[in-house]
């Protein structure tokens, strides 16, 4: 097959292990051109009832009945034909979503890496048994919640699906994911290849619709046992409002205004390009992303010189030609940003970028040259909002508490990086960053890694072994001798 080969045409949803076309459909939309190269099933309460049903059916009938080493070795096949498809997944997740082509393959090793890991660590989900008494024998059991909803957004398609559906489905659980109606297609691919892989119909089923729909249909469904969302902070509300009704756990994926804080003993040359890279990388359209740079006056000037060398020197180009910045998502967006931007511009002193790029070929994508802000105010308007585009805001500090307070002034706390040689401050502003994930002297974090916010950026936890626990519910049980 052709390496950047994208199939085009329409995309069904997937439910029962059948390819549903329905009646009308949603168009999705090239951000580099605005232009419709694919449609998408447009789901609603129907196919979220059959969705729901077919996974009901596949629980009680085949996965329920599983052993722990058969899903392994399914995830584990599945992983393998992500990898296998990778081209053409990257080439589908780059057209969909605008993203840098490079960007696509890591975000396609990423959700084969997930079902490679849940796949290994699926086997060592077990209870243990408790020493409560010598007449009897009491212990715990791990079981799957059933039937989980997953709801995700445009950003990181096929990351989150896998992301969230890998650790589900190792613990036994059926799915029913709603994409993003910007970004559906990976979904639906994923889906498919799933089925290819020798998973049972109805285990994975993929409802593509509006969030008002098909997502508020799924969310608020009452043969749903748990829902997972990655979403913006009202709609987050809404999913909890509507898992509260049905008395159903929620995890909760909201987002972040990030700092990456940079101390006056940090290695500059180490700090730099990731500093950059935090906020470019996916055009600033990170739920983690380092929005928000605190550096130390003292090398204040040198830092934010460098970061605009390299902002300067970024390239702008669809995702195709593999830029080092592509489009933002949407014209919403695009035009949300602007807006942003248009404050900032007021509160703080524009050093580079904070248009659209000049020239023909950026005229009808939603394209933004990468923005750096200096001297912001930590309660800026920008210093507080997600603004979730290639804008960087960067705030001085002078000592380590006024450090601290900025990083965790804002209504988020998803992740923090902090740069410096000296262990004994990396390791106290570990234990006072307000947040879910600390990184230091770096700002990767692995599938290993337990993921997950504090304050406005949500609750439950992602990635890691954690969430695989988190799939699954306790039993207790005791059980009484007797020798007659
Ligand atoms: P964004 O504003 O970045 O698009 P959203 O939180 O609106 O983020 O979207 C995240 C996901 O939530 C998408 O799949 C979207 O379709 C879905 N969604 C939006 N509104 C609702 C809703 N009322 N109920 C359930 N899901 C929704
Ligand atoms: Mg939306």
């Amino acid at each position: 097959m052709n390496r950047h080969m994208v199939p085009e045409g329409a995309y069904p949803a997937i439910i029962g292990g059948e390819r549903i076309f329905t009646q009308q459909n949603i168009d999705v939309i090239d951000p580099a051109t605005g232009k419709v190269f694919a449609t998408v099933a447009r789901c609603g309460q129907a196919e979220v009832d059959q969705a729901v049903a077919a996974a009901r059916a596949a629980f009680k009938k085949s996965w329920r009945l599983s052993t722990a080493a058969e899903r392994a070795r399914l995830l584990g096949s599945f992983a393998q034909a992500i990898t296998d498809n990778s081209d053409q997944l990257a080439a589908l997740e780059s057209r969909d979503t605008g993203k840098p082509l490079r960007q696509a393959r890591v975000d396609v090793q990423f959700a084969a890496r997930y079902f490679e890991y849940y796949s290994n660590m699926v086997e060592a989900v077990f209870g243990s048994v408790i020493p409560a008494g010598t007449d009897r024998l009491t212990f715990t059991l791990r079981e799957a919640y059933g039937v989980t909803g997953h709801i995700i957004p445009w950003n990181y398609p096929l990351g989150i699906a896998c992301r969230t559906l890998a650790p589900a489905l190792a613990a036994g659980n059926c799915c029913v994911l709603k994409p993003a109606e910007q970004a559906p297609l990976s979904s639906v691919r994923i889906a498919e290849l799933a089925l290819e892989a020798g998973f049972p119909a109805g285990v994975l089923n993929v409802v593509p619709g509006y969030g008002a729909e098909a997502g508020a249909a799924l969310s608020g469904h009452p043969g749903i046992d748990h829902i997972s969302f990655t979403g913006s902070v009202p709609i987050g509300r809404k999913i909890a409002e509507a898992a509260a009704g049905n008395l159903i756990p929620a995890a909760l994926e909201l987002g972040g205004k990030s700092p990456n804080i940079v101390l006056a003993d940090a290695d500059l040359d180490l700090a730099t390009p990731v500093v950059a890279q935090a906020i470019l990388q996916n055009a600033g359209q990170t739920c983690s992303a380092g929005a928000r740079l605190l550096v130390h006056r003292d090398v204040h000037d040198e830092l934010v010189a460098r970061l605009k060398a390299i902002f300067a020197r970024t390239t702008i180009g669809a995702g195709s030609a593999d830029p080092d910045l592509g489009p933002v998502i949407s014209a919403v967006q695009h035009q949300r940003i602007g807006e942003l931007i248009d404050i900032g511009r007021g509160e703080a002193e524009l050093v580079h970028g904070g248009n659209r790029p000049a020239g023909a070929q950026y005229e009808a994508g939603y394209f933004f040259e990468p923005t750096l802000f200096d001297q912001v105010a930590p309660e800026a308007t920008i210093a507080q909002r997600e603004i979730f585009g290639p804008v960087l805001t960067v705030t001085p500090f002078g000592d380590l508490d006024e450090a601290v307070e900025i990083a965790n002034g804002t209504d988020y706390g998803l992740v923090a990086g902090v740069w410096t040689r000296n262990i004994g401050r990396a390791n106290w502003l570990l234990r006072e960053l307000h947040c879910g994930q600390v990184m230091i002297n770096t700002f990767s974090n692995g599938v290993e890694l337990p993921f997950g916010g504090r304050k406005k950026s949500g609750y439950g936890v992602e990635k890691g072994f954690d969430a695989l626990l988190a799939f699954t519910h306790v039993k207790g049980a005791v059980v009484m001798m007797g020798k007659d």
